[in-house]
């Protein structure tokens, strides 16, 4: 589904990946996980093209991100969800997702509106569509960010630490929405620092220190018996 090949991404003579190699496979659940600034979302970013990269490939479905006539279409297959929600403040809980799905998708207002209301119960959101996200809190914002995401039907869902900013009781919350999409076999890259929960609900599990993988593997052998002593050290220091 997505595979990373000898990723290389420098800031300026900054190299902050160095050959990276990863891959998800379809209906798997992978998690990134490593210190901050070790280049967790910069490798999600390049996926979902927000960088260029330096230099490797990146192919989704087999097919390159560099070509360039392929690459809404390639685009088109994932979708991201933030740490800081990033909805549109001035737009209904509706609108936010229509207003999507006619940007990237051209999808008539009918349609979208459709679309938006079967995503919403998937959230568990269905009667806060007329609400605004400021009459939200954080925990629901979020719920609504992945289902506008799920509106545009990607073949991947991609996270990146999301529910970070958000306050420990409403953590819960958007975990149950991934662990339900897991259950759907949605196909997921997740950054996340909720260890318990990247245990738990990752195949594979991917450790980055300083721009390299140190260690990947499943969750069983990562978190029960990793290889290398960074990995238990690191992981030693937040679990
Ligand atoms: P993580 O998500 O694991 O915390 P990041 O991917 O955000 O790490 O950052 C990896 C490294 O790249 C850090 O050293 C960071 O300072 C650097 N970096 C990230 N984005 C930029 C940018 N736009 N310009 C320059 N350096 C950046
Ligand atoms: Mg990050």
């Amino acid at each position: 589904m997505i595979e990373v090949k000898n990723l290389r991404k420098n800031f300026g003579e900054n190299e902050v990946l160095h050959d990276i190699n990863l891959t998800v496979n379809r209906g798997e659940v992978v998690s990134l996980i490593g210190p901050s600034g070790s280049g967790k979302s910069t490798i999600l970013r390049c996926i979902i093209d927000l960088e260029t990269i330096t230099d490797g490939d990146i192919l989704i479905e087999g097919k390159n991100l560099k070509d360039r006539k392929l690459k809404k279409e390639i685009l088109l297959k994932t979708g991201m969800v933030f740490q800081s929600f990033n909805l549109f403040p001035h737009m209904t809980v509706r609108n936010n997702i229509v207003r999507t799905l006619k940007l990237v998708k051209k999808s008539s207002v009918g349609e979208a509106a459709k679309i938006a209301k079967e995503v919403l119960e998937v959230v568990g959101l269905a009667d806060k569509i007329d609400n605004f996200p400021s009459e939200l809190s954080g925990g629901q914002r979020q719920r609504v960010a992945i289902a506008r995401a799920l509106a545009l039907r990607p073949d991947i869902l991609l996270f990146d630490e999301p529910t970070s900013a958000l306050d420990p009781e409403l953590v819960k919350e958007v975990l149950d929405i991934i662990r339900k999409l897991k259950n759907e076999r949605i196909t997921m890259l997740i950054v996340s620092h909720e260890m318990n929960f990247v245990k738990e609900i990752s195949d594979k599990v991917v450790v980055l220190e300083n721009g390299k993988i140190l260690e990947k593997g499943t969750s069983k052998q990562i978190f029960e018996n990793p290889e290398s002593h960074r990995v238990k050290e690191f992981l030693n220091t937040i679990y």
